[in-house]
Formats: structure tokens, C-alpha cells, sequence
């Protein structure tokens, strides 16, 4: 069998660390640019950062397209912060030339957690995935998107606040806050694991 590959969309933002998790896990990362970079990914990441740059540097490489065709194939994903507002179907207090990979029925409002809050840490049980109280997740938010609303079929899979932070449709992964920054792998693990 061979080793599976990761593609870390490295346009912009927080996408190193992402590649020293996968590889830490065993499985191949490659930074994705360009559509080329796609060939041979069995699943993707997209970081946190500035969903608004990143979909501009989407756009002017030409990813949207190709990105939006192979997820609607089927291509797991995994999305975290400006990664999960790339995903929403729902963008509130975007910039209006943003645009949306829009795969994954959710609402999400840019900055939700507001500018008093740009920041905060919670620990997070995610009993879906086996992250019990005994040993929750550590989980940062960085100007984090506030999921608004979700669609059908989309899991719950943590919250904070009665907020969900954590949320699954089928292949697709998205998380409000950035699993890369600590040094606990179990949610990078647990979407290899899915694939
Ligand atoms: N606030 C950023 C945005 O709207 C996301 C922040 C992050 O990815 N840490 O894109």
C-alpha cells in the first residue's frame, strides 16, 4: 500500500505546522500552490489564516475551480479557521470579493468571537472521536469564525458555549480553532484515520 498524501493548501497562513503534523504521523505532505500540486492528493488541508487573502491567491492561481470540483467529488477535507470559512456555504461579514469553496452547509460569521476575544483557549471533548473529559482538547481560537448555523447532515462533533467549533459532513472536517498550534495530534489522527 502506499503511503498516503496530504496536500496543505501553503498559499498563505498558518500551513507549516499543519505539514509537520501529517508528516509526524507517517503520511506525506505536500504544499499545494497550484492545480498541479493537486495530482495524487488523496485528501487536503486548509489552513488557518486570512480566509479573504487566501481566496484571492485562490483565485489569481486559479485553484477555485479545481479545488470546488474534487471536493464535490468526494475529497476529504479538513479545514481549520480561515480554512473552515473557506468551506462554509454561509459567509457573514466577509469582504464581498471573498469568495467561498462552499462545500460544507454551515453559516459562519468572520470574527465572530469579536475583537475583545481575537483570542481565547477552551479544552474541548469531542466524544464522537473518543476525546473524552479525562483528557479533552486543547483548542485555540485566533479571530475565529462563529458557526451560526448548520445544515443537514452536518455533525456536531464539539462545541463551546453551545456554539459548535467542531463540525463533520461526510469527508469534510472543519474546526474553528487551529488543532495544529499544540502539540496534541488526535484530530489531525482521527481525519487520517477517516480516510
Ligand atoms: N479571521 C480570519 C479570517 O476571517 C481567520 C483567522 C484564523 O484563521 N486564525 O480569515
Amino acid at each position: 500500500m502506499t503511503t498516503t498524501t496530504i496536500g496543505v493548501l501553503a498559499l498563505q497562513g498558518a500551513f507549516q505546522r499543519h505539514i509537520q503534523a501529517v508528516e509526524s504521523l507517517g503520511a506525506n505532505a505536500r504544499a499545494v500552490r497550484l492545480p498541479e500540486d493537486l495530482d495524487g492528493v488523496d485528501a487536503l488541508m486548509l489552513p488557518g489564516g486570512e480566509s479573504t487573502a487566501m481566496s484571492l491567491l485562490l483565485g489569481a492561481n486559479a485553484m477555485t475551480d479545481p479545488l470546488r470540483a474534487l471536493i464535490a467529488d468526494g475529497m476529504p477535507v479538513f479545514g481549520t479557521c480561515a480554512g473552515m470559512i473557506l468551506l462554509a456555504e454561509k459567509v457573514l461579514d466577509g469582504r464581498p470579493d471573498q469568495v467561498q469553496l462552499a462545500q460544507l452547509p454551515i453559516t459562519v460569521r468572520r470574527n465572530g468571537y469579536g475583537r475583545q476575544v481575537a483570542s481565547f483557549e477552551a479544552d474541548l471533548v469531542v466524544p464522537a472521536l473518543g476525546l473524552e473529559d479525562d483528557e479533552p482538547f486543547r483548542a485555540v481560537f485566533i479571530r475565529a469564525p462563529k458557526v451560526e448555523a448548520v445544515g443537514q447532515g452536518v455533525e456536531v462533533l464539539a462545541e463551546v458555549d453551545g456554539d459548535p467549533v467542531l463540525v463533520r459532513s461526510g469527508p469534510l472536517f472543519a474546526a474553528a480553532f487551529h488543532p495544529e498550534l499544540t502539540p496534541d495530534m488526535r484530530l489531525h489522527r482521527a481525519f487520517l484515520n477517516s480516510l
